[in-house]
């Protein structure tokens, strides 16, 4: 993603501490009390503009939902959209993915959303990306026992690495995908990068796995 400076994006965000959650680790343990009710919580990983978090908080009242952003100048176009839609079910948190357990106590989460996340191609780098075993144990920690993880991306390269990874861990694999817009899946929202690439003749790859315990 190219960062814009963005140097009123701080002030913004401030202004807006119901939609962009500050200290969120003392929300630990806390989520149904924010959101006011006990609907489940499914946090997406790398939000980026929000499109998705936003569609699917709009499209599904009954479940919570919590888009994780680690940079200001991406996660203001997030809140934007957050404002327009004024959504009781969504929440936004501008933190780095990596201290997930600061924020999310043990099975507090019951789905996280991968979209398109940051491929690393380079194997010395594998250890960054978002389905690596370090954070697969991660996610394990914070999700409902049999928590499920969806993941979409064009990357070819990172669908397979992730596929792999998933297997290795144990995960069962409920869905799969190798060309999404083509397939029988009814309900998807795009994210910004999905919109991108399709339009540019790229497939997209999509599968959700489930922990088994
Ligand atoms: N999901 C969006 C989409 O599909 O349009 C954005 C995809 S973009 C390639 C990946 C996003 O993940 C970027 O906005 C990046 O800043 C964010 N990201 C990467 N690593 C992260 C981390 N450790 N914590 C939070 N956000 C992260």
């Amino acid at each position: 993603m190219r960062l814009r400076n963005k140097p009123w994006a701080s002030e913004k965000i401030a202004e807006y501490p119901h939609y962009i959650i500050p200290e969120p680790e003392t929300k630990k343990g806390k989520w149904a009390d924010v959101f006011g009710n006990n609907n489940p919580i499914h946090i997406e990983v790398g939000t980026g503009k929000g499109q998705f978090v936003t569609g699917m908080a709009k499209q599904n009242p009954e479940v919570n939902y919590i888009g994780i952003e680690l940079y200001e100048s991406v996660i203001v176009s997030a809140l934007d959209h957050l404002i327009q839609e004024g959504l009781p079910n969504l929440k936004l948190l501008n933190v780095n993915a990596k201290d997930l357990k600061d924020f999310f106590d043990e099975s507090e989460v019951s789905r996280v959303y991968l979209n398109f996340s940051d491929p690393w191609p380079k194997t010395k780098h594998a250890k960054r990306r978002l389905t690596y075993k370090t954070f697969l144990d991660m996610y394990k920690h914070i999700l409902i026992p049999k928590g499920e993880i969806h993941f979409k991306t064009d990357n070819q390269g990172l669908f397979e690495y992730s596929l792999m990874s998933f297997s290795e861990y144990g995960l069962l694999l409920k869905f799969l995908s190798l060309d999404l817009h083509k397939s029988d899946f009814e309900g998807n929202v795009m994210t910004e990068y999905e919109e991108k690439f399709s339009a540019k003749g790229q497939r997209i790859y999509r599968s959700e796995v489930q922990y088994k315990d």
